[in-house]
């Protein structure tokens, strides 16, 4: 039946006042009805009819807010004479749906009172709970928040779920911008009404108690930006009360309704409620309006599409659960670090990990999958997530330890083959262990690789590869070195002996001999390197480079001979023998005896001349057969080896200089000291000549 804006006036049986509340000038009407209807018609003519049309600030404003048939209309009533319905002692009559106002007898409040379903349809009531408490909060002065005392300190039912909700909304829909544009925030008073109160818990005790929830409510809103840090005691006031039991002490009741309503009347009384920092400053004329906005924002609000009880309840029990669950796990799983950190590999980690993990989601299941099934699975992703990424450091750091381990262990089998295997093939070796190493890895890692988890070691496999081998290039490099140095160390063996017999027999061809054999000795070499390469997997650039390197010092080494052959004393020697050879020796290689008639004079300018003539063949590398000449790069010539010059690794290389054995100076002067020496062999010579005459 539709439902009269003002009872008495048109309203149906079950709405009629009472005879005793009828002294009221005018009575309660629906101020939002049953299908969530704002009643912005029969707002105004009400407020005339309540005198309060032109009172300007001069009103208040009081909501009530607690569970179903608590006797929140039976305080109101008493409390300010209206005349809202109460539920029936005996017959358990149905009142109507909606939010009622009333003004008080002999005083400019105006009350508001709601009235849910107390039928079964929870899902739809606890809406309508939601949002008419949401608008109580954000439109009245003082909000008395009514409950049994045995309902204190327990969540659902004193309300808790519900305030928690309302408090984020009210935030985020109501405070947010104010505090914001304002930077004054919109205080309430919230008054707690403990009813039937026995008396053997103290009002402090109790206060405290709902006091301490509320914090602990307050600290779990997600708050809107800018909010963060806020205090719930920045936007509500507290005030809490007792009333005694209404029927089993009526007339204790009574005297403490009357004491009570002295607050909100008088307004010299020290708990006075309606403080002028509470009005939201809205004339009365402007208050159909204004009511009626904050309905629509309440109405139209996404986030009031919120969880109902028994999700927030299954919120709240969950976290608490999980809570605990993670408590036990976090000290289960303490011990790992420091042997993590510590860089030990903890051989059972991966099956440890795993248990711990089970055994905190199988006590979550356990006691939280009684709850909402939606919020536990919610609640157990969240937990799942908690947990894992807890775990995720030591699966981390064993990898970590891992990954230094194999790369030691590979490191160290490799040199030990090569020190024990005598005959060992470089490149078999590495690429055996490193398939060793990585496999090894692998296994190692993929157990501590939970399931359930977003961790992956494929990555870390690959990044051990890599390392593995740039290792084993790092190996290859100094192998190869090793390598080529013995092979330089052979061939200055074998360099050493035909550069000695062909220095040794002066003549046009002396550097052909000497170049025929450095480019024998030097195929030799390269042919080695080339088979001794092929197990070493180097690339071709590093091949042409060796051999080119390899040519270079096979090079210097001969030239190194050369000049150890022809260094001032043995060039000198060699001088001498050959002058000996021309002057003391005849033809047939018979020491010669000078006789008087010998032409000692010019024997001796031919052995000298022939013997001089040796100076500019020794001075520089030159075949007689151009065929045979060696042709190297110089660093000069060679981008490639400048760069490596530029890098250090190699020495200045002028090949052209490098033929010449010595300079234009050092020439005249070995031709000086030679002519000396001849000198005196002659001299020598002659007087032998002259002692065997004067025998
Ligand atoms: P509301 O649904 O919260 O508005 O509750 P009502 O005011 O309609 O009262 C519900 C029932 O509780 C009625 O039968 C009242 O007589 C009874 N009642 C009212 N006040 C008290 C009280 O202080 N103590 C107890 N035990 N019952 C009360
Ligand atoms: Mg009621």
């Amino acid at each position: 039946p539709a439902v009269a804006p003002v009872a008495p006036v048109a309203a149906p049986a079950s709405t009629l006042v009472s005879s005793s509340q009828s002294s009221n000038a005018a009575g309660r009407m629906q101020l939002i009805d049953e299908n969530q209807k704002f009643n912005s018609a029969h707002f105004g003519p009400s407020l005339d009819q309540w005198g309060l049309a032109d009172a300007g600030f001069g009103y208040d404003l009081c909501a009530v807010l607690g569970s179903q048939s608590t006797g929140k209309s039976t305080l109101l009533n008493k409390l300010f004479g209206t005349n809202f319905d109460v539920m029936s002692e005996t017959a358990r009559q149905q009142t109507t749906k909606g939010i009622w106002m009333c003004k008080g007898l002999k005083m400019n409040v105006l009350v508001m009172d709601v009235e849910g379903t107390d039928g079964r349809e929870r899902g739809e009531d606890q809406d309508f709970e939601r949002k008419s408490a949401l608008f109580s909060m954000a439109s009245a002065e003082v909000l008395i928040v009514n409950l049994w005392e045995h309902q204190v300190g327990l969540y659902q039912g004193a309300n808790m779920g519900l305030l928690k909700t309302v408090f984020e909304v009210n935030l985020g829909l109501f405070q947010a911008s104010k505090a914001k544009t304002a930077g004054a925030k919109d205080k309430t008073l919230l008054l707690f009404v403990i009813r039937d109160h026995i008396g053997v818990t103290p009002l402090e005790n109790l206060s405290a108690t709902i006091m301490a929830d509320l914090t602990k409510i307050w600290l779990s809103l997600a708050k809107p930006e800018g909010l963060e840090a806020s205090q719930i005691t920045d936007f509500f006031d507290f005030m809490f009360t007792t009333l005694p039991h209404k029927v089993l002490q009526p007339a204790e009741f009574d005297k403490a309704v009357d004491a009570l309503r002295t607050r909100f009347v008088d307004p010299k009384d020290p708990n006075f409620v309606f403080k002028t920092e509470y009005h939201k400053r809205i004339p009365a004329d402007g208050l159909p309006h204004y009511l009626e906005s904050i309905w629509e924002q309440v109405m139209t609000n996404k986030d009031l599409d919120l969880p109902t009880q028994q999700e927030l309840l299954a919120q709240f029990r969950c976290d608490e659960i999980a809570n605990a669950a993670f408590a036990l796990f976090a000290t289960s799983i303490k011990d790992f670090r420091k042997h993590i950190e510590g860089g030990s590999i903890l051989d059972t980690l991966g099956a440890d990990m795993a248990l711990h993990r089970s055994t905190a989601l199988a006590s979550f299941d356990r006691d939280a999958s009684r709850y909402h099934q939606e919020v536990y699975k919610r609640k157990r992703v969240d937990l799942l997530e908690k947990l894992n990424s807890s775990l995720s450091p030591f699966f981390l750091g064993q990898l970590k330890n891992l990954h230094r381990h194999m790369l030691q262990n590979f490191k160290r089998s490799v040199l030990d083959r090569m020190r024990t295997e005598p005959n060992y093939d470089f490149g078999l070796v590495v690429s055996s262990e490193k398939r060793t190493a990585l496999a090894k890895f692998s296994a190692a890692a993929n157990a501590v690789l939970l399931a359930d988890t977003d961790w992956a070691v494929d990555e870390e496999v690959a990044q051990l590869d890599a390392e593995i081998q740039a290792i084993s290039d790092t190996m290859r490099v100094e192998e190869t070195k090793k390598m080529v140095a013995q092979i330089e160390r052979t061939f200055k063996k074998n360099i050493g002996e035909p550069v000695e017999m062909a220095l040794n027999a002066p003549g046009p061809e002396m550097w052909d001999q000497v170049l025929v054999a450095f480019r024998r000795t030097l195929e030799q070499a390269e042919a080695t390197y080339v088979r001794k390469a092929k197990s070493f997997n180097c690339t071709e650039e590093e091949n042409t480079a060796a051999l080119a390197a390899l040519r270079r010092k096979s090079w210097l080494s001969l030239r190194a001979k050369v000049d150890e052959q022809t260094a001032d004393s043995v060039l000198a020697a060699r001088l001498r023998g050959c002058f000996e050879d021309r002057f003391r020796y005849d033809d047939a290689g018979t020491p010669r005896v000078w006789k008087p008639e010998d032409d000692m004079d010019g024997a001796f300018r031919k052995a000298r001349d022939e013997t001089l003539a040796l100076i500019p063949l020794y001075a520089r590398i030159e075949p007689k057969d151009p065929a045979v000449a060696v042709q190297l790069a110089s660093t000069e010539d060679d981008a490639e080896l400048q760069g490596a010059v530029d890098r250090g690794e190699e020495e200045e290389f002028d090949f052209a200089q490098t033929l010449v054995v010595f300079s234009e100076a050092r020439k005249a002067e070995i031709g000086t000291r030679f002519r000396k020496e001849a000198d005196a062999l002659y001299v020598e010579a002659k007087r032998s000549t002259v002692s065997s005459i004067a025998q």
